[in-house]
């Protein structure tokens, strides 16, 4: 099985070799693509490039540092992220010195990085336990990154997991936000997704180990629409329940479906739509009445703070220099390369990617950025990369088309190949059906505002 896997995929490296496309038409997953292992020694001289570029300011000031714990006790049946189940305390350990190496490694090499901005994701961070917790940020938090007072520095945490003691120890590095994944309260949804059956009694637990671990932290709970098994009537109650929690955010969103053991896992009967109507409801209900609606989620608060502004701007996902920790992430070095790390065979961690020069940056990241049916703020992406992305949208398009990748009409633009597993390779690495139309109103808003996202007004 494992030989089949690997000859598909060589096959298909292959074939996107012989297309000769360049990165910048690719959409994020790119670094997956990558078999090639890339020696550490050329992503810290990547690193320490940008690091002169920017001192010398000739490269963005803004980095962000995200720190990816790549496992979870169990994988949940619509889990769309990377994350591995983790089944002995050994592969937690390893994890953990594996880290601090890299860093220790890292910080030889760089000095201390400051960074803008720090995120904590995964898979499940909490599943870390206190002892663990502190080396991680020691190797960090007080080692590799220096972090500006009051940045934005999130941490997703699992409230079946989550103490009192991790939230002090990431709060006491500055940590000012918390998100408990919640997903659903209903019994019979978690149940079919393989989740731990959780109640309200066990997220209120969490809920209190951040409001006394973290004071003054932003709490937000997490909720996942069209569970399988999540009815309107256990949406209803399990949302009711959270808001009662006094949460200072509830973010539901939209379910993305998953492939598991080659097959598709459905969404259930409530819709995003509905299921973002009753919580907008119930929410108002308790006060809080600002509604932020993004493509793929629906964020009710109190008020709106200044950071949610940066981090959707600056989302982990979006392209701009990102300093990615931890099996699974992905970097972006701003004008010097992409790379993904991942677990080595033997032990450690290893490298994957592609150098990307200073000059394809702007072209690439308009493409990611459609790829992901991301938002482009025009004015911001012009400033920063010096060219308006209207300007350049035609040329990525007559790009692809000169190709023959893709072939244009008045409103859209079709990928052209008759081989179906070519075709999917398209859709999913390159140009979907949404990216498409979006390069195309992309390219008649040549004479018009471009494209912008509107965000509820500042607090
Ligand atoms: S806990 Fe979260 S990251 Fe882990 S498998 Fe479930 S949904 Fe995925």
């Amino acid at each position: 099985m494992e030989r089949d896997a690997a000859l598909d995929l060589a096959r298909r490296l292959d074939r996107i070799r012989a297309l000769g496309l360049p990165g910048e038409v690719f959409s994020g997953d790119l670094t997956r693509w990558m078999e090639e292992p890339l020696a550490s020694e050329v992503v810290l001289g990547w690193w320490q490039a940008l690091l002169r570029d920017r001192e010398a300011g000739e490269a963005p000031d803004f980095l962000q540092f995200y720190l990816h714990v790549p496992y979870c006790s169990h994988k949940c049946l619509f889990c769309q992220f990377d994350s591995l189940p983790c089944r002995d305390a050994a592969g937690l350990e390893g994890y953990v010195s594996d880290l601090e190496a890299e860093a220790a490694r890292f910080r030889a090499a760089l000095g201390r990085v400051r960074v803008a901005c720090a995120s904590v994701g995964g898979g499940t961070p909490s599943l870390l336990d206190e002892a663990q917790w502190e080396r991680v940020v020691r190797a960090l938090f007080r080692g590799l990154i220096a972090l500006a007072p009051g940045a934005y520095f999130s941490v997703e945490m699992n409230p079946e997991t989550t103490t009192r003691g991790q939230v002090e120890i990431l709060h006491g590095e500055r940590a000012n936000r918390f998100s408990l994944g919640v997903q659903s309260l209903s019994r019979e949804a978690l149940r079919r997704a393989g989740r731990a059956v959780i109640g309200p009694e066990r997220v209120a637990q969490a809920v209190r180990a951040v409001r006394e671990g973290a004071p003054g932290a932003w709490l937000n709970l997490d909720l996942l629409a069209s569970l399988q098994g999540e009815t309107h009537a256990s949406f209803h109650r399990g949302a009711w329940s959270l808001v009662g929690l006094d949460p200072d955010s509830i973010t539901l969103y939209r379910y993305q479906p998953v492939v598991r053991d080659g097959r598709e896992v459905a969404p259930g009967v409530l819709s995003f739509e509905e299921a973002s109507r009753v919580l907008a409801d119930l929410a108002a209900r308790a006060g809080m009445r600002e509604v932020l609606r993004t493509r793929t989620s629906t964020i009710v608060m109190r008020t709106v703070p200044r950071w949610v502004h940066e981090r959707y701007e600056h989302h982990p996902d979006r392209p701009g220099s990102l300093m990615a920790f931890g099996p699974y992430g992905e970097s972006h070095v701003f004008g010097r390369g992409l790379y993904r790390t991942d677990f080595a065979p033997g032990g450690g961690w290893v490298y994957r990617g592609i150098p990307l020069a200073r000059d394809e940056e702007a072209r690439w990241e308009l493409a990611r950025a459609i790829a992901r049916n991301r938002p482009v703020d025009r004015g911001e992406f012009a400033s920063r990369l010096g060219v308006d992305p209207v300007d350049l949208a035609p040329g990525v398009l007559d790009f692809l088309a000169a190709r023959g990748h893709v072939k244009i009409t008045a409103t859209r633009l079709t990928p052209t190949t008759a081989d179906p597993d070519e075709a999917a390779l398209f859709a999913g690495l390159v140009l979907d059906d949404a990216t498409l139309d979006r390069l195309a109103a992309l390219a008649r808003t040549r004479r018009g505002a471009g494209l912008q996202w509107t965000f509820p007004a500042r607090s």
